[in-house]
Formats: structure tokens, C-alpha cells, sequence
């Protein structure tokens, strides 16, 4: 077991309204030097704003940070020499070169790393001389990832910071933030991608309308449900008689969109008793999968509600 590291921010009850919209309502955590901390929740939930906080673009109604061992209730310039941010929706300028691109940012900070360095972290260097205007959706978002690097940041924050890609590129973007880790960087993610957050997190803040309501690793988070398996398949036009025969043994049966979601605590009687079912009912059980719960499951139980909807 690794020997826990130090706290590199601290946040305690911090809370901001937007007119009479409470957006965050008396949020508290702490992230470890080295590790990925992620807060995941569903659009809405209180993640940006959080977020636009710790980096120092909002003002907190209430609440305290602690960031780099000191107390503030705003973050000061000097912190903001010692993060990165990855900025949401970046839009650089299209006839800039991507080199030019880093050079720009680079000279925001007093500390700032070369250019070719940055561009080997996040995998861009055969693209150094290559227009903004002509990157794809995925190398944008590198050079995105490397303008929040160039100041060779202890922390960054990462919002979103794979929304919308193809999966290729957010494998690539993850493997970049496992190297960051690696790096000993702090990261700091928000997610609505369940397996985003399972993929590269330490420890899942899971937030909903404006409050954390569970944390711990993914792991832990799982392990806190029930020890059932679950068993899924297409299920589109059950009759009602086959719909009602259909569970038993403790087990609870859930019709998801056009999917039967079976939580089995038994999951060797569960599957003789289905394996009858389906031949009984004439059941293909098409897509049949079976799989441990995860954060979507547990983000489910917690709210009844799926993380996207
Ligand atoms: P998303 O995943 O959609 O970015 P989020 O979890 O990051 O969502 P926030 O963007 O922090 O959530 O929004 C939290 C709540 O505050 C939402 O109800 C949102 O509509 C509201 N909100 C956010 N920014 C503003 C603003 N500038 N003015 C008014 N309301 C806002």
C-alpha cells in the first residue's frame, strides 16, 4: 500500500448561487499530491462551477480552499503560476501554428517549459508547424491539454476534457493524463463518462445538484453496493406472462430501454433459472453480458437516475 501523500487542496463547505440557483451547496474534499481526483456527476450537477473556483475564475459565495498548503478564499496569481488549466471549449486561432500556439501561452508564466517539451507530453511534435485550423477534433484538444502545460503545472484541472471526442482520441488523452500522473502531478477531472472516471481515477467524488452524495475509489464505490452480478440482455418485446415469471430467488428485475438489468446475489442459481426461463419463454437472451457493478450502477441506486439522460 502506497504511503498517503501530501493534501494539495483543500476545499470545505464551499458554496455559490447563481441568483436563486444554488449551483454548490457546501461542497467539501481534498486531493493528494500525485493523484487523479475526479468529480462525476451529470450536466447541471455543480462540476464547472467548482471548478471555475479552484482556478480562479470565480468568487465563492462561502467556503474555504487550501491550495499549496496555504489558506485563501480566493485563489491568488502566485497559485495560479502553479496550475494548469484545460480551458473548456479552447478556440485558438485558426492560422496560428501549433507551435505558436504554446509560444503565446508560454509567455503568461515566469516558469514556463519549452515548446518542445510540451509537444512530446502531449504527442504533437509532428505537428509543431501545422495550422490550428487543420488539426482534427482530437489533436485540438492535445494542444489544448499542452497549453495547460506549459508552465509545468503541479496541478491541473481537466474539465470535461473528453467530451464529445471518438474514442480513439479519448484513449489518447487518457494515456497523456496516466503520464502526467506518473509525473507526480495532481490531477483534478470532471466527467460524466463513468468509465472515464473508473479508468483514471484515485479517488470519485460523485456529485448531483450541487452536493457530493458519495466518495471513495472506484472500487470502494462499487464494493459499497450489493455484491450482486449483474446480468443484462436485449429484452424489447417480453409477453407479459414471460415479464412476470421472470426473477425469484432474491433476485430484482429492472426493464432499462428495451434491456432487462437482472441484480443476481447468486449468480450460478441465477443463471440455471434464466438459461430455463429463456427456453421456457422462447427468450434469445440477445447481448447477454454479465458484469460487476460499477459508478454508473452506483450513481443509479444513489439517485435513481442514470448519469446521462
Ligand atoms: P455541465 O456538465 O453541463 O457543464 P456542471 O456539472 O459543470 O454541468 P455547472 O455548469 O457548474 O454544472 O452548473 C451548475 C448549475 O448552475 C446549473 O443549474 C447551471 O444552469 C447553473 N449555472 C452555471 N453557470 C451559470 C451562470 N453563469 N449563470 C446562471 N446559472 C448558471
Amino acid at each position: 500500500m502506497n504511503k498517503p501523500r501530501e493534501v494539495l487542496l483543500r476545499v470545505t463547505d464551499l458554496k455559490k448561487s447563481y441568483g436563486s440557483v444554488q449551483a454548490v451547496q457546501g461542497v467539501s474534499f481534498q486531493a493528494h499530491r500525485g493523484s487523479v481526483f475526479t468529480i462525476l456527476g451529470p450536466n447541471g450537477a455543480g462540476k464547472t462551477t467548482t471548478l471555475e473556483i479552484l482556478e480562479g475564475i470565480r468568487v465563492a459565495d462561502s467556503g474555504r480552499i487550501e491550495l499549496f498548503g496555504q489558506t485563501a478564499r480566493r485563489v491568488t496569481e502566485q497559485m495560479k503560476q502553479r496550475m494548469g488549466v484545460l480551458l473548456q471549449d479552447g478556440n485558438f486561432e485558426p492560422y496560428l501554428k501549433v507551435q505558436e500556439v504554446l509560444k503565446l501561452f508560454s509567455s503568461f508564466f515566469h516558469n514556463a517549459v519549452s515548446v518542445d517539451e510540451v509537444l512530446e507530453r502531449v504527442a504533437l511534435k509532428d505537428k509543431a508547424g501545422a495550422l490550428v485550423s487543420t488539426l482534427s477534433g482530437g489533436q485540438k484538444q492535445r494542444l489544448a491539454v499542452g497549453v495547460a502545460l506549459v508552465n509545468d503545472p503541479e496541478l491541473v484541472f481537466l474539465d470535461e476534457p473528453t467530451t464529445g471526442l471518438d474514442p480513439q482520441a479519448r484513449r489518447n488523452l487518457w494515456s497523456i493524463f496516466q503520464e502526467l500522473q506518473e509525473a507526480d502531478k495532481t490531477l483534478i477531472l470532471t466527467t460524466h463518462y463513468m468509465e472515464e472516471a473508473e479508468e483514471l481515477s484515485n479517488h470519485v467524488c460523485i456529485m448531483d445538484h450541487g452536493a457530493i452524495i458519495a466518495e471513495g475509489s472506484p472500487e470502494e464505490l462499487a464494493r459499497g453496493l450489493a455484491q450482486d452480478s449483474i446480468i443484462e440482455f436485449d429484452a424489447p418485446q417480453l409477453d407479459a406472462q414471460a415479464t412476470s415469471a421472470l426473477g425469484g430467488d432474491g433476485m430484482a428485475v429492472e426493464y432499462d430501454d428495451g434491456t432487462a438489468v437482472l441484480h443476481a446475489p447468486e449468480l450460478t442459481k441465477a443463471m440455471a433459472g434464466l438459461l430455463s426461463w429463456a427456453e421456457e419463454y422462447d427468450v434469445p437472451l440477445t447481448n447477454l453480458t454479465v458484469r460487476q457493478p460499477n459508478l454508473e450502477d452506483v450513481f443509479l441506486s444513489l439517485t435513481g437516475r442514470r448519469l446521462r439522460e
